[in-house]
């Protein structure tokens, strides 16, 4: 009803109007040269209105031009965007994948779209990297150290591209610069503790593991190394402390107190840890600077007696009584070793050098032989090293004396010591 009342309202306005402008008398003139307008007031403000609107739609035309090229250029840069996307979305899938080509080539479409953004500059330095270009993957790790947020991450890059190429000097000065960008990373312990075991920076190392076994062997090839004694007992000492009744570390704890001139309380520890874990490198801390064999074969029979009929003290008086050319000895001890349970080439290699026959020769031959094995990797080796030169792992030597004997072998080792 309102709306009926508003049009008839309306309607009576502009009626009114009309008829207002229709009964305005008088007459326009306009004459330009030859040519003449005549028309009437009511006619002139008509037309005048007309080109009024004609002149305000043109000027709302031409400003609708005018913003017209920005409108186009938002359009333009939301479809790069939503391309640059795109391709970043590949680049991530096709790495994952394993297909660095291909994660190359859309992250450097991505580049093109979305300029030099961090994400793209990983991006970029992984693909290359897994496509083994590595100057390409360096210089993305590169420009990736200049952003603030990423910087972590391409001294991360760089660090691991420098260890691989064992050049640890580089590699550690990333290590610092990460270490500034990430603080708290343990990622970053676990390679510092890397360069200084591949730089074999022992003292270095021990600061940086808190592995038991890590520090036992750490700080035995410490104070292995050491040049003033006190720091040697230091370190062998430290060993010692992390695994109480390892042989390296005691026979390097001996050494160091034979250099402080402390032979009795170093003998006296040497036959201590022989009466709990007989070890080789325990009777060779034993036996360190006594030069004749005759002496070196009386020494360790005092040194056996701690434990007396174990496999290592017959075997250590079977080596050195041989050594001495006390042959009937040599064999005593030898044949009382096997009896004793000593299953390693040992024993065996004592006879064979006493009687040359076939079947001794070829029991020792297939014998296992004592060695350190690597936990790690089962790689073997006769000498202690706290590093395992296959696998770079600390502390995981272990020494082993045992083997699987085929049966035949186990037969003839009992027709030997017969
Ligand atoms: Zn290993």
């Amino acid at each position: 009803m309102l709306r009926v009342i508003a049009f008839l309202l309306i309607a009576a306005v502009l009626l009114a109007l009309a008829w207002g402008l229709g009964s305005i008398p008088g007459t326009l003139v306009a004459q330009s040269g030859p040519y003449r307008i005549e028309t009437s007031v009511p006619a002139a403000i008509v037309i005048l209105g007309i080109i009024t609107g004609l002149l305000a739609l043109s000027l709302r035309l031409i400003g609708s031009l005018r913003r017209a090229p920005g409108g186009f250029g938002n359009w333009r840069s939301g479809r790069r965007q939503k391309q640059g996307e795109a391709a970043t979305d590949r680049a991530i899938v096709a790495l994952a994948a394993g297909d660095a080509a291909a994660a190359l080539a859309a992250a450097a479409q991505a580049r093109s779209l979305l300029g030099d953004r961090p994400q793209l500059l990983l991006l970029t330095a992984e693909s290359a990297r897994l496509a083994g270009k590595t100057e390409q993957a360096n210089a993305a790790f590169e420009q990736l150290t200049l952003h603030k947020g990423y910087a972590f991450l391409g001294h991360r890059g760089l660090l691991q591209h420098h260890l691989a190429g064992g050049d640890h000097d580089a590699a550690a000065t990333h290590v610092l610069a990460a270490g500034d960008a990430y603080p708290r990373s343990q990622w970053l312990q676990n390679q510092r503790l890397e360069i200084a075991l591949r730089k074999r920076d022992f003292g270095a190392a021990l600061a940086l593991t808190r592995n038991p076994a890590e520090i036992a062997a750490l700080a035995t090839a410490a104070a292995q190394s050491a040049t003033p004694p006190a720091n040697a007992l230091r370190y062998a000492k430290q060993a010692i402390k992390a695994a109480p009744g390892f042989a390296p570390a005691i026979a390097a704890y001996a050494k160091a107190l034979r250099k402080t001139g402390r032979d009795r309380a170093a003998r006296q520890m040497l036959r201590k840890a022989w009466a709990t874990s007989p070890h080789p490198l325990l009777a060779g801390a034993w036996l360190d600077g006594i030069a004749a064999p005759i002496e070196r074969a009386q020494a360790a029979a005092e040194l056996a007696k701690s434990a007396q009929g174990h496999p290592e003290s017959e075997l250590l008086l079977a080596e050195t009584a041989l050594a001495a050319q006390l042959t009937g000895e040599a064999k005593r001890h030898a044949n009382a070793a096997i009896q004793a349970g000593a299953t390693d080439n040992r024993a065996l290699s004592v006879l064979s050098s006493l009687d040359p026959g076939i079947a001794t020769i070829s029991a020792a031959a297939h014998a296992p032989a004592a060695k350190w094995q690597c936990s790690f990797c089962a790689s073997e080796v006769s000498d202690w090293t706290a590093i395992c030169s296959n696998c770079g792992k600390a502390g995981t030597l272990a020494w082993t004396t045992s083997g699987t004997l085929p049966a035949d072998h186990a037969r003839s080792m009992a027709q030997i010591t017969r």
